[in-house]
């Protein structure tokens, strides 16, 4: 008996239209845990450097974590991992929602895809019987619209769609995948479902899982949720709100966008609104939210209400999630009321709403500087709301100006000429747009935004605070009740870390101490990723309730696998490595570990090198960032260094474009 995983995966192969039930090994449970951890160890085995992100050779993989499905508080996550036709790297976005304990219900851990099929399709999975249906009267039909379409020809109101809109179908490089109340949205995962000619992946099901000792589970599952009321009840004080409780960001509760609007460059502006926020606008805005914002709502199983439906006027309701409120409307230089009202254009069409308004932005900062021309833009209107929505339409449909923009701003960039890579400064690990720019370094994120694979803004945020508090007192409060912490010495490196002298950032904390935080922090995401656990329960928050203690235990009694927090540490360190093996085996090199250049407003060179070097040694990872032999072989990973030792990996910097690489080739997929 297989316990929290249904021990069988769904694989589909969409050119042959042929379906497949394949038995799981539980050795790779033990050795990779579930969701990204076996997604990973499948895309290595399977998927070679040399098969582009829309090759029909190219997998594209739904997971349900290990442990969704189970009464644990928020475990509902889906992790969704392809090549990224954007980055050309390993892309493992995740989505909340419903979809993947439906899955788990159906009888499934995975839905693998690979090919292509011929004709637009969905995929209906109910319980054992699994058809692959036509779809082409869905062809142009929005994300959620095809959700509903298909839910009412189906007769199945309680079944959960991941749907793509008209951006995945025209394999814009941004293209989400969208699910009721979530969506999976980095890298352009939803350009490969498109070009798969999948429209939804629709599942249903009504059978049970089974755990390995259910009175145990429940009591672990009853002391997370006794935690979770008790810091909705007692938020952290000192902190700014989105980050004094739990959850993914408030954004949907928070009236207060001071601090957001005016610290960060948005969109493509090299420029913070400094005096943005006035009181007009904080009455404005709380009045469109008020007016739009029709009800607060959670994904499967977990009370924290972190996103909203919202119904702008003329518009058809959707499901706003967190930063996506305020990227078109910094981006656009405009209101909430535009940004809430595209923001559901957007989510019908299916793009990433980080990428995507920093695209437009781009486009626009192309025009004023002379380098694409009114030409390039006919009938574009004049105002700049009306702007934004004629170039997402176009970008969405690859017209015109749109083709070039639906790549992205790095290939848009290449394509156009003409100094516009000047202009595509937001960029991370070369080709993916980040949504905004911080001011002061800090080491920690320094570290987080180069090394990071997965490009997402939570996953650059943790549990250690991301600010020192100013006075000592403040911070000995602070680490009373911090009993999350995997070592007490991250109390003491709090507790020394002052706003302004010698133990001030950017020098403070040191490299080797931001290494233990970045590596507890990544640890943290790893894990919830595997597991299926909702960020905003775990690696985002401050203090959360679920963390490196109790973990083993929910593993342990909910899928009878043994661990403790030496082996399940070491699991999610086998799994990480092996994401870091897949993208240097696609090319990914030091050189590519950075953040855009005007990311800060000041840099430190020498630190900066020093905290990657510093970092690499930490992680056992050579000067390219390349795991060495012996972290291979620590690992059980002998199989990537045999590999590596193949294909004279390690005699590589990165500095001659192969063509086995394909993230170090200049051209389209
Ligand atoms: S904390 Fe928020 S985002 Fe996370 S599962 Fe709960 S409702 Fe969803």
């Amino acid at each position: 008996m297989r316990y929290a995983e249904t021990g069988y995966n769904l694989e589909i192969d969409l050119t042959r239209g042929n379906i497949e039930r394949v038995a799981t090994d539980p050795k790779d449970t033990e050795l990779y845990l579930g969701g990204l951890g076996t997604n990973a160890k499948i895309m290595w085995d399977r998927v070679p450097p040399e098969v582009e992100a829309f090759s029909p050779d190219n997998l594209l993989i739904f997971a349900a974590g290990l442990l969704c499905g189970t009464p644990a508080t928020g475990c509902n996550r889906t992790i969704v991992t392809t090549i990224s036709p954007q980055t050309r790297l390993l892309a493992f976005s995740m989505m909340g929602g419903f979809w993947a304990p439906e899955l788990k219900y159906a009888g499934y851990d995975k839905v693998i895809l690979r090919g292509k099929s011929p004709d637009l399709v969905y995929l209906w999975i109910k319980d054992d019987k699994v058809e692959i249906r036509d779809a082409t009267h869905l062809r142009g039909k929005g994300a959620v619209e095809t959700a509903k379409l298909i839910c009412q020809e189906l007769k199945e109101p309680r079944a959960q769609v991941a749907a793509i809109g008209m951006a995945g179908e025209n394999r814009v490089y941004f293209a989400s995948i969208e699910q009721g109340r979530s969506s999976a949205s980095r890298g352009g995962i939803g350009a490969v479902m498109g070009d798969k000619g999948v429209k939804a992946v629709v599942v249903r099901g009504t059978k049970d899982i089974h755990l390995a000792r259910p009175a145990e589970y429940m009591q672990l599952c009853n002391e997370a949720m006794e935690y979770i009321k008790f810091r909705n009840a007692n938020p952290i004080p000192g902190v700014m709100p989105i980050l004094a409780g739990l959850g993914s960001p408030q954004e949907m509760k928070v009236h207060d966008e001071k601090w957001h609007t005016e610290n960060f460059m948005w969109g493509n502006s090299r420029e913070r609104r400094k005096g943005f926020w006035t009181e007009e606008i904080a009455r404005e805005w709380m009045q469109t939210m008020e007016d739009m914002r029709t009800r607060l709502i959670s994904c499967y199983n977990c009370p924290m209400t972190c996103g909203a439906t919202i119904c702008p006027t003329g518009k058809s309701t959707y499901m706003m999630k967190c930063f996506t409120k305020l990227t078109y409307t910094m981006a656009a230089f405009s209101d909430l009321e535009f940004g809430l009202g595209i923001a559901q254009s957007a989510t019908e069409y299916g793009v990433d709403g980080f990428s995507a308004p920093q695209v437009m932005a781009f486009a626009l900062e192309l025009l004023e500087n002379g380098i694409l021309k009114e030409d390039d833009f006919p009938g574009m209107p004049e105002d700049n709301e009306g702007r934004f929505y004629w170039l997402l339409d176009r970008i969405v449909r690859r017209e015109g100006i749109g083709d070039v923009l639906a790549n992205g701003t790095y290939w848009a960039a290449k394509a156009i000429g003409k100094g516009a890579d000047a202009y595509a400064h937001n960029n991370i690990k070369k080709t993916e747009q980040l949504p905004l720019k911080l001011s002061m370094l800090n080491p920690i994120y320094f570290l987080m935004y180069c090394t990071g694979e997965k490009i997402n803004i939570t996953q650059i945020e943790g549990q250690f605070p991301q600010a020192p508090y100013p006075k000592r007192e403040h911070r000995e409060a602070f680490v009373k009740d911090w009993f999350q912490v995997p070592d007490e010495k991250f109390k003491q490196y709090f507790l020394d870390w002052e706003p302004r002298g010698e133990n001030s950032i950017p020098y403070y904390p040191t490299p080797e101490m931001c290494c233990d935080i970045v590596d507890w922090q990544e640890r943290m995401h790893y894990i919830d990723d595997a597991l299926g656990m909702c960020a905003g329960l775990s690696s985002f928050p401050l203090k959360p309730p679920y963390h490196i203690h109790n973990y083993p235990k929910f593993i342990s009694a909910g899928a009878g696998y043994e661990m403790d927090e030496e082996s399940l540490t070491r699991a999610a360190r086998r799994y990480r490595t092996l994401v870091r093996a897949i993208n240097t085996r696609r090319g990914l090199r030091r050189k590519d570990e950075k953040p855009p250049a005007d990311h800060w407003k000041k840099r430190f060179p020498e630190l900066e090198q020093q905290l990657l070097d510093t970092y690499y040694t930490f992680k056992g990872w050579n000067t390219q960032g390349i795991p060495t032999e012996e972290t291979l072989r620590d690992l059980g990973l002998d199989y990537v260094y045999d590999e590596f030792e193949k294909r004279g990996i390690y005699s590589d910097n990165g500095d001659t474009a192969s063509l086995s690489t394909p993230a170090e080739t200049d051209k389209e997929v």
